[in-house]
């Protein structure tokens, strides 16, 4: 019979082989995501859910996220949020593109 021991050593060798194959998959979408100085993040509205997940990975102050009035009249819900880009701020570095939960930033020509 698997002891305690043993299934707790199981589980954190488990959890580390899927981190290392999460990490391995970023990097290979990273690295296939146009990028640099030249490029700036770009927030498809309708997409946006509000997460903040882009506003906390960016660490160059470039996302703000604001109200806006909810759409659905099923949701008691006064306002809704969206993220915006601070195009000036943006450095190119994509990583709110990969933070992003519902694939609503990408990355244009600046
Ligand atoms: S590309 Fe980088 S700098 Fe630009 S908004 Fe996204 S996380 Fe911030
Ligand atoms: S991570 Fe995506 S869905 Fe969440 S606030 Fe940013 S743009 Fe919107």
């Amino acid at each position: 019979m698997t002891s305690a021991k043993e299934l707790k050593l199981r589980r954190q060798q488990e959890a580390l082989r899927i981190r290392t194959s999460l990490n391995r998959q970023r990097s290979v979408q990273h690295s296939s995501i146009k990028g640099g100085e030249n490029t700036v993040a770009f927030v498809k509205e309708q997409q946006c859910i509000g997460c903040d997940q882009c506003d906390i990975v960016c660490d160059d102050d470039a996302i703000q996220l604001y109200k806006v009035a909810m759409r659905s009249p099923l949701m008691n819900v006064e306002s809704n949020r969206k993220a915006k880009i601070i195009r000036d701020a943006c450095t190119g570095c994509r990583l709110c593109v990969l933070a992003c939960p519902t694939d609503a930033i990408s990355m244009i020509d600046r």
